[in-house]
């Protein structure tokens, strides 16, 4: 039970004290009317390096801020202590030797009878580590999302991405009536290569293949993905199916051109590819999937037709 004894109260106060000055919470005190520290805990010391009684007024609160959080943090807490809101703000501050620290600063309004501001008090907590895990954790989250429109082995886009790059650029040309054209590529007689040279050779020629295929796209917007095994598909938005042609026919002598042995190929000595390349301006009641079977179809004939070639109707 609390001691009435004025004696008692000292008491009080110094058993108040030891407890705020013990935990790890930092806690502080802010006159409303003079904007001056009537308190902070000696903590503070220990956490940002600047002594306690280096805190005089708001001014030092603010200056030890990131510039990058400052303007945001002080008028999101003058307006809410205004308001008379309790609140919190997360923030860096620095500390003596030049580093920041994440902290979260919660923050009680103290009113008098009026109802009027008086005083500020809060706590600030050291969150760091907190934060680190959380940038950890975004970190993640985005290696994630990226990991799930790659392709594993060569890096590049994989069918999913593929997928919605296409829709994306289909509804662009659409709007824009602007011609959009799409390559397909598969390796020739790869079932072969990877007899004759083993698995892992093979992996390393898809991987090269990509890499040739980066060199061979030079566009900005130009986009690569695997297409599935040992096929490659490209979209080509805002080209017509001259130029698309021109990037096709890149594409097989490159690969040709790197002279990469194929012994078993039933064609030529080295890696070749057959290509497949068409273009539309689509229009209402065109679908990207019809689209692409088209240009697969063209594929298929260029197969037909004794592979490392490209077919288009033009
Ligand atoms: P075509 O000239 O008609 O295209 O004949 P092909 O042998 O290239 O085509 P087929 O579809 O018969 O065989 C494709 C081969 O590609 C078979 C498969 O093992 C191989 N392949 C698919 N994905 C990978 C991969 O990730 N790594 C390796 N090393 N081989 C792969
Ligand atoms: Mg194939
Ligand atoms: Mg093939």
């Amino acid at each position: 039970m609390k001691d009435k004894t004025s004696e008692g109260m000292d008491t009080d106060s110094d058993v108040y004290r030891t407890l705020l000055e013990s935990t790890r919470a930092i806690p502080w005190k802010i006159d409303w009317q003079t904007m001056q520290f009537a308190y902070i805990g000696p903590q503070i010391e220990a956490l940002l390096g600047w002594s306690q009684d280096s805190w005089v007024s708001v001014e030092d609160w603010a200056q030890r801020m990131h510039p990058e959080d400052r303007d945001k943090v002080v008028n999101f807490c003058v307006s809410q202590s205004r308001a008379g809101t309790d609140h919190e703000a997360d923030y860096r501050a620095l500390t003596a030797d030049g580093r920041y620290v994440w902290i979260r600063d919660v923050v009680h309004v103290v009113r008098n009878e009026d109802g009027e501001v008086q005083a500020l008090v809060g706590f600030m907590f050291d969150i760091s580590e907190r934060k680190k895990t959380e940038q950890e954790l975004v970190r993640l989250q985005k290696e994630l999302e990226e990991l799930s429109f790659k392709d594993g082995l060569t890096g590049l886009a994989n069918r999913r991405m593929f997928d919605s790059v296409l829709s994306l650029e289909w509804s662009n040309a659409r709007r824009n009536h602007q011609p959009l054209s799409l390559i397909l590529l598969d390796i020739d007689y790869f079932k072969q290569y990877n007899d004759c040279y083993g698995h892992l050779q093979g992996d390393d020629c898809l991987m090269r293949v990509a890499r040739i295929l980066e060199s061979a796209a030079t566009r900005a917007r130009d986009f690569i993905a695997r297409f599935g095994g040992e096929e490659f598909v490209l979209i080509l938005p805002e080209t017509d199916a001259q130029a698309a042609e021109k990037v096709a026919q890149r594409c097989r002598t490159l690969i040709l051109d790197a002279g990469i042995p194929h012994e078993s190929s039933e064609s030529l000595p080295f890696l070749t590819a057959s290509l497949g390349v068409s273009t539309i301006i689509p229009s209402h009641g065109d679908e990207p999937g019809e689209f692409v079977d088209e240009v697969d179809r063209l594929l298929y004939k260029a197969k037909q037709e004794g592979r490392n070639r490209v077919e288009s109707l033009v």
